[in-house]
Parts: C-alpha cells; sequence; structure tokens
C-alpha cells in the first residue's frame, strides 16, 4: 500500500515546480481552491485565491500574521465556508460537504489531545467513532504509534509527555485515519527552537514516506524552506509567489518577498540596458530589466568579499559592525547600509576597508 502511494506520488514530481500554480486540468488527484473570497465584516481575509496542490506534495502556506494562511486552511478543512469560490479535492467538489464528512485532517497549534485518555486511544479516537472493527484499530493504532517511535508510550496520558512527544501524537490520531490531505497548522510552534528543528525534518521524512499529501501553515521562512516541496507566499490575502523553496528563496519577484524568506540587500537605480546605474556603482546584470526604474535584491551571502577591486560589480566598503554567529560572521558594511555573510575563521574590525563583488548572477532583478 504505502508502496502504491509511493509510485503515484513519483509519477506526481514530473510534472509541477514551474514557478505558476500547476495548470488546473492536470490535478485531478489533488486538491484546489479556485477563486476563493472570503470576508469577516470588514477585513477582506481571502481575495480571490486559486491554489492547486498535487497529490503527494509537502505544500506550505507562508506569510506574516494576518494575511489570510488560517482561514485558507479552515476552508481547505470545511471548518469555514468560502463567500465565493470552490474546494476540489481528487476532482470532486468538496466546498459544501461538512468537515467531518471530507477525506482532510487537520493537526492543530494546540495539538487538541484529550487528557483524560491514553495515548492509544486518543489516536483510536477516530477510528472508534467510526465504529472500526477492535483487531483493525490495534493495527492501525499500532503501526502508527511505532512509525513515529511512540510504541513505548502507548499507556501514558498526554500530560506524562513532552511537548514533541505530544505533537507525535497529535500527528498519528490525524493520520491513522489516512485522510487524502493532512493539515498541519503551525503545529511546531509551541516547540523550543531546538526540538522544533528536529520535528521539522521528521515531519519531512514522514511525509516522503507516506506519499501523502501534507498542507502546511506557517509563517516561520526558514521552516518552510526546510520542509516544503512547494510555498506559496501570501501577503495581504493574496498568493503573491508560488514556487519551490529554491526558486521563492533565490528568484524573489517582489520586494516583500526578498525580505520576508531572508536577509535581502535591496537596491534602487535606473536600468542602462543589461545594466543598473545606483548609489552604490554601476551594475551588469544577467538580462534586461522591464522597468526603467526599479529594485534588485541580492542575499548576504552572494557578496564576495575579494581581496582587489574586481573587474565588474565592485563596491569599496567600510566595516561597520561584525557579528560572530557561529556559523558565519554577519557584516554590515557602508555604503548601503550592505550586508553581507563570511566564513567565522576570518576576523574584521570595525572601520576596517574591504573591496566587495556583487556577481551578476546573485542580483535579483525585481518586479516592484
Ligand atoms: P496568524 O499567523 O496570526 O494566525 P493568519 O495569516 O493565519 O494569521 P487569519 O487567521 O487567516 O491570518 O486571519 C486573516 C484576517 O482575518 C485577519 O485580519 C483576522 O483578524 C481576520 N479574521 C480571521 N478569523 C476571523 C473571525 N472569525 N472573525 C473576524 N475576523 C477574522
Amino acid at each position: 500500500m504505502e508502496e502504491e502511494i509511493a509510485a503515484n506520488r513519483a509519477q506526481n514530481t514530473k510534472d509541477d515546480m514551474s514557478g505558476g500554480p500547476p495548470a488546473e486540468a492536470e490535478n485531478l488527484s489533488g486538491l484546489s481552491v479556485r477563486n476563493i473570497d472570503k470576508r469577516f465584516e470588514d477585513v477582506e481575509a481571502i481575495k480571490n485565491v486559486s491554489l492547486s496542490v498535487h497529490e503527494g506534495k509537502f505544500f506550505t502556506l507562508l506569510g506574516p500574521s494576518g494575511c489570510g494562511k488560517t482561514t485558507l486552511l479552515r476552508i481547505i478543512a470545511g471548518l469555514e465556508l468560502p463567500d465565493a469560490g470552490q474546494v476540489i479535492l481528487g476532482g470532486q467538489d468538496i466546498t459544501s460537504l461538512p468537515a467531518t464528512k471530507r477525506q482532510v485532517n487537520t493537526v492543530f497549534q494546540s495539538y487538541a489531545l484529550f487528557p483524560h485518555l491514553s495515548i492509544f486511544e486518543n489516536v483510536a479516537f477516530g477510528l472508534r467513532s467510526r465504529k472500526v472493527p477492535q483487531n483493525e484499530v490495534e493495527s492501525r493504532v499500532n503501526r502508527r504509534l511505532e512509525m513515529l517511535g511512540l510504541e513505548e508510550m502507548a499507556t501514558r496520558f498526554p500530560h506524562q509527555l513532552s511537548g514533541g512527544q505530544q505533537q507525535r501524537v497529535a500527528l498519528a490520531r490525524a493520520l491513522v485515519n489516512e485522510p487524502q490531505v493532512l493539515l498541519l497548522d503551525e503545529p511546531m510552534s509551541a516547540l523550543d527552537a531546538k526540538l522544533r528543528a528536529q520535528v521539522q525534518v521528521e515531519l519531512r521524512r514522514l511525509q516522503r514516506k507516506l506519499g501523502q499529501t501534507f498542507i502546511l501553515v506557517t509563517h516561520d521562512q526558514a521552516e518552510a524552506l526546510v520542509v516544503s516541496d512547494q510555498i506559496a507566499v501570501m501577503n495581504q490575502a493574496e498568493i503573491v509567489q508560488f514556487g519551490s523553496p529554491k526558486e521563492v528563496y533565490e528568484h524573489p519577484r517582489t520586494c516583500f518577498v526578498a525580505e520576508f524568506l531572508g536577509a535581502a540587500n535591496l537596491i534602487e537605480g535606473t536600468k542602462q540596458n543589461d545594466r543598473i546605474e545606483t548609489d552604490l556603482g554601476t551594475f551588469q546584470l544577467e538580462s534586461s530589466p522591464t522597468w526603467n526604474r526599479g529594485t534588485v535584491a541580492i542575499r548576504p551571502e552572494r557578496i564576495q568579499i575579494v581581496p582587489q577591486p574586481p573587474e565588474r560589480n565592485g563596491v569599496k566598503a567600510t566595516v561597520r559592525e561584525a557579528i560572530y554567529r557561529g556559523t558565519n560572521v554577519d557584516l554590515w558594511l557602508e555604503p548601503g547600509p550592505l550586508r553581507t555573510r563570511t566564513a567565522a575563521h576570518r576576523n574584521y574590525e570595525p572601520g576596517e576597508e574591504v573591496w566587495l563583488e556583487l556577481p551578476p548572477e546573485g542580483l535579483v532583478i525585481l518586479d516592484e
């Protein structure tokens, strides 16, 4: 069974990652939302959002607080009705289907475990309420507990478990129902940083093993980059960019996406064919911008510190601040302020002069 799902998943990996939401017609087995609108009195929570998630993908809705990602997840779960638009799962319109009838399970931020039930019974709850025979309940629950490393905890109660273990019970409880789609609403936000990093990797591994569709909501860009096949970046009730982690990190289209996905130097300037004239100098770009005046972005790690003035795209800069981060040093420089990142073994002192090179392939032309 798991091999079968994995084979479907392999098939589904071939036809996406194009940078825009995959074409609707191709997504008969996955989940799509079409032209969803949702308003709460005077707040427009979702504005004409469409997206398509292929079966077996790890899909993330990433955006700042209040951008509408939880509302969209709740609409997919059936916990909220949209004002307009449709939710399609496996080719069927489920927009008005009650939450309990959808092949969708949700893991919430709070885990919401039943405190008076053992771990085994917490996981078995959904199966028992559907009157699944006892021997099947036992085998399915035990299989999920084992998969998540919880078999020793079966007779314990939630309060006897750590946060990370409780989080895994919540996952086991959702997965035991074998949903077509698993929705995860910031499920790691209650964990400390170290455990969170560990659970992210576990979650990614589990999703690959099961080949099921996972949809995660998070405001944490690092988390989104680690776990996802595809990321939809949301801002102010709209999806502003869609793509693989590498695409959205390395080729942001707007200042918002560039800055939300990590540190970025944003440099304004005027087009000169395939160059840009800026206050820092004139830089060669990989192609010619479509605008006359606009912005290019460069990630700190793409700026190189070079021993001599480079042949092109050089900037002479002065170190203002050097912040030691263990694995690297972050440098804040004038003019700018430009930010770059270097290996930790080299010491830089405030006031030190350095030459920088901004390679054309690191300079991303933004649309706006
Ligand atoms: P967060 O990360 O803070 O949870 P979010 O991106 O998930 O934010 P939503 O919870 O979807 O955002 O909220 C989107 C907007 O809709 C916000 O302005 C919020 O205040 C509003 N909103 C959400 N639910 C309701 C509701 N039940 N009644 C009124 N307004 C709501």
